[in-house]
């Protein structure tokens, strides 16, 4: 199976040891299901190993876009992750949490005034800054309100990580953060250095999403800790914290490769202490933002078929009753994802067709050509591996309302987000 959380027993998926047939009659679909043991395993793999190989006082920050909503920020604030945060809506849903927010880093290429002023507000212990407009806007932000905020900022190390286009974020001409390769985070530093109501505390970098690849980190933390260097000799800047970012890739497929996040961290932590040794510079606090890595793999969306059509000579669809606005990821980029037939695991797959949505929209596809047994009406599909970048990318589109979030503890489960109802639909029109 493509997750361990995953299991057969009578021809009836079974999905963090709940019945998946079972949850769909007692939940309704399209339903959200999200492991918490699982989520839970997945933070304590980074607390682990960077505690082990970076030194204690490293900390991974969950980046909440991948999943955002009460419980996740509860998880982890129980488990001692930090977070990253990108608008006052997530910052928001994780003061109602009761979020320690000296924890969280705010990211985004155009915080508003308003996000600031918010972000202020509440005690956002960092920003992660990453133009200049926005630098003084902060500055300005934070004089008014007579505080010095602490930042950090985010740098584009100039690496092509050879994954998606639409995810590759750490090129030299990203819309994100600022070049090291033209000299413009040279300068940045120094001006920032400049300003009175703003404490650099660092530097960010996140290169990519989905990596596989062991050696991208560790030629991203190298850039880094020669800039580093640089920002020492030239500025007399010691720099306090690292964030070497997020972007671990999991499984959407049997064939993608697992990666051993551990050894993967013991592998750029060597890679740092060499390079901070040659360089003659002391090793700042370690960061890392996992999302997707962090809930991908606990999560799984379930489905009710309503039709199936055979276009003869041409192809097959098999509609179910949600889409693009609980998963708007193939449609998107293109993503792939492994379906389960979670109601006839014993049945021969002996039937192609794409796996299609009910919105009014050609591109509203959740996968192509999909091998399933021929579905019937009422048949329930699982799509794995939905735990990031669904629930948080989902849409009104359509007036379609979004599913429940259910998560399922030691085998039971709970409501974590409720199925949105129609009188929600009409809650902000006049
Ligand atoms: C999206 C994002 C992450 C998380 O990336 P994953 O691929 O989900 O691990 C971390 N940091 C920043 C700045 C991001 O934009």
């Amino acid at each position: 199976m493509i997750c361990d959380n995953i299991s057969v027993k009578d021809g009836v998926l079974y999905f963090a040891g709940a019945n998946t047939v079972e949850l769909a009659k007692e939940y309704k679909t399209p339903l959200y299901l999200m492991d918490e043991n699982k989520i839970r395993n997945n933070c304590r793999v980074y607390l682990n190993a960077m505690n082990k190989y970076f030194g204690a006082n490293a900390m991974p920050l969950y980046a909440s876009k991948a999943a955002s909503f009460k419980k996740i920020y509860e998880i982890m604030k129980d488990e001692g992750m930090g977070i990253d945060v990108v608008s006052s809506g997530e910052i928001y849903t994780a003061l109602k949490a009761g979020f320690n927010l000296k924890n969280a880093y705010f990211h985004s290429n155009n915080k508003t005034d308003e996000d600031i002023n918010f972000a202020m507000e509440n005690g956002v212990g960092y920003f992660v800054v990453d133009n200049k407009e926005e630098l003084d806007a902060i500055n300005q932000i934070a004089k008014e309100r007579s505080l010095t905020q602490s930042i950090l900022l985010r740098l584009t190390p100039g690496i092509d990580t050879h994954t998606y286009e639409a995810v590759n974020t750490g090129k030299v001409d990203s819309k994100f953060g600022t070049a090291i390769e033209t000299g413009q985070a040279e300068k940045m530093v120094e001006y920032t250095l400049t300003l009175s109501n703003i404490k650099l505390c660092g530097f960010h970098c996140h290169i990519g999403s989905q990596v596989f690849e062991s050696d991208t980190f560790i030629r991203g933390s190298k850039i880094m800790l020669e800039f580093i260097a640089t920002v020492k000799a030239k500025f007399g800047f010691v720099t306090e914290q690292l964030d070497l970012g997020g972007g671990y890739g999991v499984r959407y497929l049997d064939s993608h490769p697992t990666i051993d996040i551990a050894d993967n961290i013991r592998q750029v932590a060597e890679c740092i202490k060499s390079t901070a040794a040659e360089l003659n510079i002391e090793i700042p606090k370690i960061l890392l933002e996992p999302g997707r890595s962090i809930v991908a793999d606990a999560g799984m969306t379930l489905y009710t078929v309503g039709t199936v059509k055979e276009i003869t000579g041409y192809k097959n669809y098999t509609s179910i009753d949600g889409g693009m606005t609980d998963n708007p990821r193939f449609a998107l980029y293109g993503s792939p994802y492994t379906i389960l037939p979670a109601s006839r695991m014993n049945d021969t797959a002996d039937f192609v067709s794409d796996v299609v949505g009910r919105c009014c929209e050609s591109g509203d596809i959740i996968q192509k050509d999909v091998t399933l047994p021929k579905a019937k009406r009422g048949d329930i599909l699982a799509v794995c591996t939905t735990g990031a970048y669904n629930y948080s990318m989902a849409s009104n589109y359509n007036r379609i309302t979004r599913p429940a979030v259910v998560m399922i503890k030691d085998t039971k489960p709970y409501v974590a987000v409720k199925r949105e109802s129609l009188e929600y639909l009409t809650e902000n029109d006049i």
